[in-house]
């Protein structure tokens, strides 16, 4: 039996990578993964779209190894979601196997000043875990949405504060390799909104070294941070935070905002009206739609301002 089809379009090309090895998936399970078959990625992201892709559920990341090792011998190329709060996936079936960390019962591991988290940990709660511990400097990234291994890869940050500056060490499993490294911080290249983490590179753990503070000043600030993303963001709707990265030295929000286009709508997506660089999920859009509304954009912020937009949001291309 063969390790995976491709589902065909009516054109002859391929749609869809589905594993349909039964004694692979069997193993897989053995492994701690659960296997998933088919499911809508719209059901995984904070915006509420894409399209269907087979799923496995890591509930240990011991399994990555000969998961990743056995999609490699039977040439099926994967991906990995963390919280699915920055990525924008297409409407078409993927050409990909998903994976997914899941959080385990011991998510922070404190000693002194350091804490090592676990990369499918969420990153609100491990905030105030170690807020609770009169740890600091995070306060900013609180009410960042996602996983901790989703913070890495993206250096998330917020009100002045990044997780890149935090890090003393990264453990990563190289997929392409097949090894785990402990990765000093230096060498992850932090950088606003970016890391050079290769895409088959899955992080497992970062050990953070973070300053004391009192946790009733923490609580404080957490609570007047939240206010203020509470009156700037439209956090009840669906969306993936910033779609655009700011251009050095310009808020690409003002820019958006000062073209008079908070409001337009494209299909079922709008530009937010509360934040002008979200784009959100209002009337069940399709991926596609949001995909024309950042071309729109892009094109009438390039011609106003001869500035050309990056996209912040992780584009899952098939
Ligand atoms: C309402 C809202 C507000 C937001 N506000 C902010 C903000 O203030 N600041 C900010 O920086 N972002 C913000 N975001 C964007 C988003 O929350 C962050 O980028 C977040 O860090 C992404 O984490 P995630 O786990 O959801 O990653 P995902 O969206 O799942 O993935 C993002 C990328 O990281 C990769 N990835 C995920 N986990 C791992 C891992 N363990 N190892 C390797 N790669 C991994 C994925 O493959 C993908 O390429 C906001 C989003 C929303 C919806």
């Amino acid at each position: 039996m063969p390790a995976f089809s491709r589902l065909a379009q009516a054109d002859g090309s391929c749609m869809m990578v589905m594993v349909n090895d039964a004694e692979f998936v069997k193993q897989a399970e053995g492994w701690g993964a659960r296997f998933l078959p088919r499911q809508r990625l719209g059901r995984y992201t904070s915006l509420g779209v894409g399209g269907e892709a087979d799923f496995f559920l890591l509930r240990r990341t011991d399994a990555l190894e000969p998961l990743v090792e056995g999609l490699r011998q039977r040439g099926i190329p994967w991906t990995l979601l963390g919280g699915g709060t920055n990525v924008l996936v297409p409407d078409e079936p993927l050409r990909k196997v998903v994976l997914q960390l899941v959080p385990g019962p011991h998510e922070l591991v404190f000693d002194g000043h350091t804490v090592r988290i676990a990369a499918a940990a969420v990153l609100g709660r491990s905030v105030m875990e170690c807020a609770k511990r009169n740890l600091g400097g995070m306060e900013g990234l609180v009410g960042v949405p996602g996983s901790v291994g989703g913070a890495l890869r993206m250096n998330a940050g917020a009100y002045g504060t990044e997780i890149g500056p935090l890090v003393r060490s990264v453990s990563v499993f190289r997929g392409a390799a097949g090894v785990r490294e402990d990765l000093p911080a230096e060498l992850a290249g932090f950088a606003y909104r970016q890391s050079s983490f290769a895409p088959d590179d899955v992080m497992l753990s970062v050990t953070l070294e973070l300053p004391e503070k009192p946790y009733a000043g923490i609580l404080e600030e957490v609570k007047a941070l939240n206010r203020r993303r509470l009156g700037s963001q439209p956090l009840k709707e669906k969306s993936a935070g910033c779609i655009f990265k700011n251009p050095p030295g310009l808020s690409t929000g003002k820019m958006i905002d000062q073209l008079g286009m908070k409001g337009l709508r494209q299909g079922g997506a709008v530009i937010s009206e509360r934040h002008a660089n979200f784009i959100v999920n209002r009337y069940q859009a399709a991926a596609a739609d949001i995909f024309r509304l950042m071309e729109i954009i892009q094109e009438r912020v390039l011609k106003a301002y001869g500035v050309e937009l990056e996209e912040e949001v992780i584009v899952w291309r098939n």
